[in-house]
């Protein structure tokens, strides 16, 4: 369908592979945690993988891409998973893994090529005294441009808030998929242009984060007799602001059962609170724990714990991953809890989807406030399931985005306004990138992933 061959003869030494397992295993990323995508990305494949080592072997990979008019997708660690890096309509599969590479460190700020794993940028970070606001539980294989193109926040998020807020992403330098390529920089709000872009409107190139001081983290697992106790502890902890916390991850029993290396530590029927807080914190955060009838069940000095994985693996969309390694069948929907009564909205939330299936809610700032995400884990059926739980969430109050989908409309945690479209036209005037991952219309969406209901996944511009 595509014209290869002539694309390959154009790029000449870029590196390339047409070889089927290869092309395979870089059209897949982590989309298999949906079981509804799992049916519907299953033989969506690229034509060729190309590796480009630098920004010139990339522009050359773009020139011949514009003229053979091949669609272009690009992946990094291939972590995402709602299938944003697969290649919905072939063509070529964009490898930026060796793009990589700290370009420079200095106070407060951090800049790297886009293929840099993010746990690699921490750590020279951290060689500075310094460490990333916040990173993906995916630290150890997500690259930073895909945590920026495809990801939400994560670990630090509890402190900092979440990617879109202001200031959290400090620049990101991008190629343009033109007859003649160019380099754009972007500050400010103008790289939420490209956060949750799904890269399918411009080519990140490179990206400067705000670093913040390090800090010596103690990891906790904290034990409660009711979900509710759990649930109050966190937001309490959350909005303490003098307690330095980076991650207030709250789960329902049996959650904690359901997770392997958790076995044995937290006791039978316990909800459970799993957090990283300041070693300076520790003493004022056991004392609000004791205040919740909280019992700490392990606390370790960061990475030293007893479950032999880090404790970030245990949380967000890690936690349905150690789940599907014993209960393939479970699933979850993204729930979205912004409200200034954040503890009522959870317990109404839960008190309705009682029975459904233990929930789980990452406690995290967004904007302002202390807002929550997460849904109760539950035994895939089908999709009119997934419907009806999302139908009893928005009733009470919740947001939701599709976490069953790929497309940046259907997923619904970024709006498309009249600024990205023309973002999208100035840098992909030919729609070659990524197509399928975020179209112009409605009427044009990618027919991939479930119809969930979408709403009040609180947009770009807040706080
Ligand atoms: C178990 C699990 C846990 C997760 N935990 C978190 C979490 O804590 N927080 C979070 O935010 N996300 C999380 N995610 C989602 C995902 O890991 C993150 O979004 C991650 O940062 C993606 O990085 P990546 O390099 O793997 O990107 P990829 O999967 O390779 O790509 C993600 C998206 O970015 C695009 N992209 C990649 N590179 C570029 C580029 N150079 N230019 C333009 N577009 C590009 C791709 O086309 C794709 O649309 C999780 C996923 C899984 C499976």
């Amino acid at each position: 369908m595509y014209a290869i061959a002539d694309f390959l003869s154009a790029i000449a030494d870029v590196e390339s592979s047409v070889d089927p397992i290869t092309i395979r295993r870089k059209s897949r990323d982590r989309y298999a945690v949906s079981p509804l995508l799992r049916q519907q990305l299953q033989g969506k494949y690229a034509d060729v993988v190309v590796s480009p080592k630098d920004k010139a072997e990339l522009a050359r990979v773009v020139v011949a891409a514009v003229r053979y008019k091949i669609p272009l997708t690009a992946r990094g660690g291939g972590t995402a998973n709602y299938g944003q890096s697969v290649p919905l309509r072939g063509g070529i599969l964009l490898d930026m893994t060796q793009i990589a590479g700290v370009v420079w460190t200095k106070r407060g700020a951090i800049r790297a090529l886009a293929g840099t794993i993010v746990g690699d940028m921490d750590k020279t970070a951290r060689e500075t005294g310094q460490e990333l606001r916040m990173f993906p539980t995916t630290r150890a294989t997500a690259t930073i441009a895909g945590f920026i193109a495809g990801g939400t926040g994560g670990i630090g998020s509890a402190r900092w808030g979440v990617l879109r807020d202001r200031g959290n992403i400090a620049a990101v330098e991008v190629m343009t998929a033109e007859e003649e390529p160019r380099l754009l920089e972007l500050r400010g709000t103008k790289t939420l242009l490209v956060h949750h872009g799904y890269g399918a409107n411009c080519i990140i190139t490179e990206v400067e984060m705000p670093l913040t001081h390090a800090e010596d983290w103690r990891e906790t697992v904290v034990a409660f007799p009711t979900y509710m106790d759990a649930v109050r502890c966190g937001v309490a902890l959350g909005t303490t602001p003098g307690i330095v916390t980076k991650l207030l991850s709250v789960h329902e029993w049996p959650t904690p059962h359901l997770i392997q290396p958790l076995r044995g530590i937290v006791p039978e029927g316990c909800s459970m609170l799993s957090s990283y807080v300041a070693s300076a914190s520790a003493y004022d955060f056991d004392e609000v724990v004791a205040e919740h009838r909280g019992t700490v069940v392990a606390a370790a000095p960061e990475g030293e714990g007893a479950y032999g994985i880090p404790l970030y693996e245990m949380a967000f969309g890690h936690a349905l991953a150690q789940i599907q390694k014993t209960e393939p069948d479970r699933t979850a929907i993204e729930g979205f809890f912004h409200t200034d009564d954040l503890v009522g909205l959870v317990e109404r939330v839960h008190r309705r989807l009682d029975g459904v299936g233990p929930l789980r809610l990452e406690l995290r700032r967004w904007g302002s406030r202390l807002a929550g995400s997460g849904s109760p884990y539950v035994n895939f059926e089908s999709e009119e399931q997934l419907q009806r739980i999302a139908e009893i969430m928005q009733s009470e109050g919740a947001g939701v985005a599709n976490s069953h989908a790929s497309s940046v409309r259907a997923v619904g945690k970024k709006d498309v306004t009249a600024e990205d479209i023309a973002f999208k036209r100035l840098c992909d005037p030919f729609g070659l990138l990524n197509p399928g991952g975020f179209e112009m219309d409605e009427s044009d969406d990618a027919d991939v992933g479930a119809d969930l209901p979408v709403s009040n996944w609180v947009a770009r511009r807040v706080g």
